[in-house]
């Protein structure tokens, strides 16, 4: 099997805003072969990741064998290295890797899941995020639920947070899992003092509270913090994780599978936590692309819903009565139509 075509595409759908969450808004790749087959993935980086894939990734692959993905990977890593390493670089290869799993699958007629070890048509448990607390006075059954929170610069900020923490486990109830996500807003001081106030609460983990950068203060958060943390979302590659994970800066980590590099990196990552002991929760993982390595590698399967502005992904799993499983169809088990498709490039 040859690669003949590598096509990038930013569509749009009904709940899908062109400029996803302030991050240029999500990409589709689709990797054409002469067997006929053709895989699909979705990466980042908006028009800057089509480019990147236009330019750099295309040219590479035309020509190759599409199932020698960790070589691919790594060719592809090394023609971005200069100007990629994070962000839109390794956001664009994502969606590039999580077609030729797709492929890989296909080929092989088998699921994704059944590819890592796994077995299709487990019942995976998932989570719901919201962002307000209104959002939990009428709730469908889900294991648990996530709060964001907004930025704490004053200490009155602070007491709001916890205020808003007490209302979302009263509107819940005792029994499911609570998180909060402070997307990079809170600082050191306000995370361990409010880390401590919300104990009672029986708050699961404190998401991304500091910058990523911030590996300093994660440090030191593992020591002064009364919740675990959990973060990772806006890491990139296994090699990146690799640091959290040997100093154990988060309890639970949080690979992005369409931005951290894709399917190959999310397995090291798995593969690194496990034997470290530490917990792995993808971001957006009740979407498919995460999905197949949650049931597959995962001792602990909870996956993150709330996003439905990806509706341009057809023929992904529904969730009922708040489970979630992969079907037994080949690659992803996407039924996708491309003519259906609404591109702004
Ligand atoms: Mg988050």
């Amino acid at each position: 099997m040859k690669i003949t075509d590598v096509r990038a595409i930013q569509p749009v759908g009904e709940n899908s805003p062109p400029d996803w969450r302030t991050s240029l808004g999500q990409i589709l790749i689709a990797i054409d072969t002469d067997s006929g087959l053709t895989g699909y993935g979705v990466g980042g980086g908006g028009l800057s990741g089509i480019h990147v894939v236009r330019t750099v990734l295309r040219d590479l692959l035309l020509g190759q064998n599409p199932e020698h993905i960790s070589r691919l990977w790594d060719e592809m890593y090394q023609s971005t290295l200069a100007f990629g390493r994070k962000g839109i670089a390794i956001m664009a290869i994502s969606g590039v890797d999580l077609a030729l799993w797709d492929l890989k699958g296909k080929a092989e007629r088998l699921p994704v899941v059944s590819l890592l070890g796994g077995q299709p048509g487990q019942r995976i448990p998932t989570y719901r995020t919201v962002w307000k607390t209104e959002d939990l006075e009428s709730i469908e059954p889900h294991a648990g639920y996530k709060l964001h929170l907004g930025k704490v610069a004053a200490p009155d900020q602070q007491d709001q947070m916890i205020r808003a923490i007490e209302t979302a486990r009263s509107l819940i109830g005792p029994d499911p899992l609570l998180m909060v996500d402070a997307w990079m807003k809170w600082n050191l001081e306000s995370t361990v003092t409010i880390s401590k106030a919300i104990v009672p609460f029986q708050v699961d983990w404190i998401e991304e509270p500091l910058s990523p950068d911030d590996l300093a203060g994660y440090a030191q958060l593992k020591e002064l913090s009364a919740v675990p943390i959990a973060g990772g979302e806006h890491e990139f590659t296994a090699a990146a994780f690799s640091q959290l994970i040997d100093q154990k800066l988060h309890t639970v980590l949080q690979p992005d599978v369409c931005w951290c590099g894709g399917l190959t990196e999310l397995i090291k990552i798995y593969k690194m936590a496990n034997r470290a002991g530490l917990r792995v929760c993808p971001h957006r993982g009740a979407e498919i692309w995460a999905l197949h390595a949650i049931a597959a590698l995962d001792p602990q399967p909870l996956a993150e819903t709330g996003r439905p502005w990806m509706t341009w992904v057809t023929g992904q799993p529904e969730i009922d009565s708040g489970l979630i499983s992969v079907s037994d169809r080949p690659g992803w088990g996407l039924r996708f139509d491309e003519q259906s498709l609404n591109l702004i490039y």
